[in-house]
């Protein structure tokens, strides 16, 4: 293959036309185009190059990317999004006293419309960021018209991906209810939608071994994947283990779970054998940094996960764990807290962060993304490499990984669609959402009565 470009296009026409900028192809060689150029026709990349050799191409819009970082759009391989209601509520909580004192009871007396408002919300933080994509684990109201309402309101924004639909010993139905209304859920979206419907057994460590097996054969059953947490906090294999007499991902390996169907947030507290089962498997794993650090959790084996074969990516797991749906805060932390854990700069860096947040969440939820490559998907995001913060200008994925943040997305493509540019979301009144996001989350604080702990004034 020609080392200057991916494909020489017969066709000499496509819809959009990205060009000047420094193209971050993610691909597994690194390579990098610049000035370069990606040209978009319908929902795929159609070409990508240098932009001398693509500019040629006839467009129905070019947009001007000098002075710009072209890269796969960003996702989220973990979320809760309806946790954006309760952003800055229970800071400095115990991890588990925060979830069933705080969380799980606004999480179970939140209303559909309180949902959807708060959902919209963090959807539109993410577009702002540059997330193309989300995987969502959604357990507050786990009726089929509020799943789908979750995964309607993701969709208005833009953003494709899954949403989990809650399941686990804390939801108010019995357990074979549970499954039939997640068989309902899946069913609820066609096959192909933007926004798919997977089971999502709450926590590996708090739920019944037969009801995990039946969520996961119901995923395998409608060729979904499925999504869960597993140790995350320091004592969940011990408490595993006295009531199982196993340890959770040795138990997962052993009843056939693991694979790359298998999407599991977390996995902070591996023992050898279960990292060499996770890798082994190439089960997903969602690496959550700064909600690792504002929890206080621990830091994942990464080099270990990822030497073992394992799938990474990138989560925000809910702005309550980290107040800003920023992708840029997570891959820089991705890096940093590993250094602070293994206090060697050499074993991770900006290079492989950035690919959990393209190609890694990519395989993780299992599109066609996450590279930029004649064919995939154009999920695509342009980030100004100009300003005080830029000034010098390091390369390009260092400006990316460390110096960039949010406000430098200029433009977010989610299958050729752009969803956000020009400092504003498209297909949504940004103001309408953040107003309606505001009052009702000042309404559902108002009706819980918090404790004390939790903080509940705004
Ligand atoms: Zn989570």
């Amino acid at each position: 293959m020609d080392n200057k470009q991916d494909v020489l296009p017969q066709d000499q026409s496509c819809d959009i036309l990205l060009t000047g900028g420094a193209v971050l192809t993610m691909d597994a060689e690194a390579k990098i185009f610049e000035p370069g150029a990606v040209a978009i026709k319908g929902d795929r990349v159609f070409a990508v190059g240098e932009a001398a050799q693509l500019n040629h191409l006839s467009a129905k819009r070019v947009i001007d990317c000098s002075n710009s970082a072209i890269i796969p759009g960003f996702v989220s391989a973990h979320d809760h999004l309806f946790q954006n209601a309760a952003r800055g509520l229970g800071e400095g909580v115990d991890f588990r006293v925060w979830l069933p004192d705080f969380m799980m009871p606004l999480a179970a007396s939140m209303t559909r419309d309180e949902v959807r408002a708060a959902v919209t919300m963090a959807a539109v933080e993410q577009a702002r960021s540059g997330t193309t994509a989300v995987l969502d684990h959604h357990y507050a109201g786990t009726d089929v018209e509020t799943t789908a309402a979750v995964a309607d309101a993701v969709e208005s924004v833009g953003l494709r991906g899954a949403i989990g639909q809650g399941m686990g010993r804390e939801q108010p139905y019995p357990k074979k209810e549970q499954l039939a209304i997640a068989a309902a859920a899946i069913d609820s979206r066609p096959a192909g939608s933007k926004v798919a419907i997977w089971p999502t057994p709450g926590d590996i460590i708090y739920n019944d071994q037969d009801f995990v097996v039946s969520a996961v054969e119901l995923a395998r059953s409608k060729n979904v994947g499925w999504h869960t947490h597993c140790s995350q906090y320091k004592t969940d294999p011990d408490v595993y283990l006295a009531e199982h007499g196993i340890r959770p991902v040795v138990w997962l390996g052993e009843a056939g779970l693991l694979g790359p169907d298998a999407h599991i947030a977390h996995m902070i507290f591996l023992n050898d054998a279960e990292v060499a089962l996770t890798g082994e498997s190439k089960t997903g794993v969602a690496y959550c940094p700064v909600s690792h650090g504002v929890f206080g959790l621990g830091t994942i084996r990464l080099k270990d996960l990822v030497n073992a074969g394992a799938s990474i990516g990138l989560g925000y797991d809910g702005a309550v764990a980290g107040f800003r749906n920023d992708m840029f805060e997570q891959i820089k932390l991705a890096v940093i807290i590993q250094r602070l854990e293994t206090m060697d700069p050499t074993e991770s860096g900006p290079q492989q962060a950035l690919e959990f947040a393209t190609r890694g969440g990519a395989e993780f939820l299992g599109i066609d993304a996450g590279v930029l490559r004649p064919g995939m998907l154009a999920d695509i995001t342009i980030i100004s490499l100009e300003g005080v913060h830029m000034t010098p200008r390091p390369a390009p994925i260092q400006a990316v990984a460390f110096s960039a943040m949010s406000t430098d997305v200029k433009v977010t493509i989610v299958g050729g669609e752009i969803i956000f540019e020009e400092g504003s979301c498209t297909k949504v009144d940004e103001e309408n959402v953040m107003e309606e996001a505001q009052g009702r989350a000042n309404d559902l604080i108002k009706r819980l009565n918090l404790p004390v702990h939790i903080n509940p004034s705004r």
